[in-house]
């Protein structure tokens, strides 16, 4: 949201413009651009909830995108000292906070995990950026390294970032603190009435967000599991 403030001038500098324009960014608007900005969303709050998923789903599935050899979009994976178990940075949101306003179909394909999986992550083909890791109708979990604050700086989480699901990683050993094995409580009792769409508009399968959901999963390219 951009406020326009008009200031009458013409007292201070009677001759000079009558009106000066100052331009206030609101504190509370965050973005999600890919790379190449080929894909654009607004949110009008900060995340529920940030945190990195460790799990071996998020991490096959964003390694299988951004390993793609065109890959050269903003990583989706977390810092931690391996690359190969670099999980998920991820920015919780419900639907009723997100806005897409820039979204090419063409643009847009899909991973999922397994032949049977039931999530389809969407990434830009163009740059390769991985938008989100799930985009539900009701709620989102959005790259949390491709979101910047209205100063276009990248958003800093004001805490540590939790490591969860640490229990279905691929080396547990590896992955840095804060960590937890599966999700902490306070994080779940956050997460499940999004899940439940509780206080949820289901805006996302809507309009331009309609465009991150496949018209049929079953034929979205898949990554073997290995893990089982
Ligand atoms: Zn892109
Ligand atoms: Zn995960």
């Amino acid at each position: 949201m951009q406020l326009q403030l008009a200031i009458p001038t013409n007292i201070a500098a009677p001759y000079q413009n009558n009106y000066k324009t100052i331009a206030i960014m609101s504190s509370s608007e965050y973005h999600l651009k890919c790379k190449c900005s080929a894909f654009e969303a607004v949110f009008n709050t900060p995340p529920r909830m940030v945190f990195n998923c460790q799990c071996h789903s998020c991490v096959a599935a964003i390694a299988a995108i951004e390993s793609k050899e065109s890959f050269n979009g903003t990583s989706m994976k977390c810092n931690t000292p391996s690359e190969e178990n670099s999980g998920a940075a991820i920015a919780i949101y419900k639907s009723n906070n997100v806005t897409v306003t820039k979204c090419d179909e063409s643009k847009v394909a899909f991973v999922k995990v397994g032949e049977d999986g039931k999530i389809a992550r969407p990434y830009c083909t163009e740059c390769g950026t991985v938008l989100f890791n799930v985009w539900a109708p009701n709620w989102c979990a959005a790259n949390l390294n491709a979101l910047t604050a209205s100063d276009g700086c990248t958003y800093a989480p004001k805490k540590e970032v939790m490591n969860v699901n640490c229990k279905s990683s691929f080396d547990k050993t590896k992955i840095s603190n804060p960590k937890h094995n599966t999700v902490p409580f306070s994080m779940l009792f956050k997460f499940i009435p999004l899940i439940a769409g509780m206080g949820c508009d289901g805006s996302n399968a809507k309009d331009e967000g309609g465009k991150l959901m496949p018209d049929d999963i079953t034929k979205v390219e898949s990554v073997p599991i290995t893990w089982e």
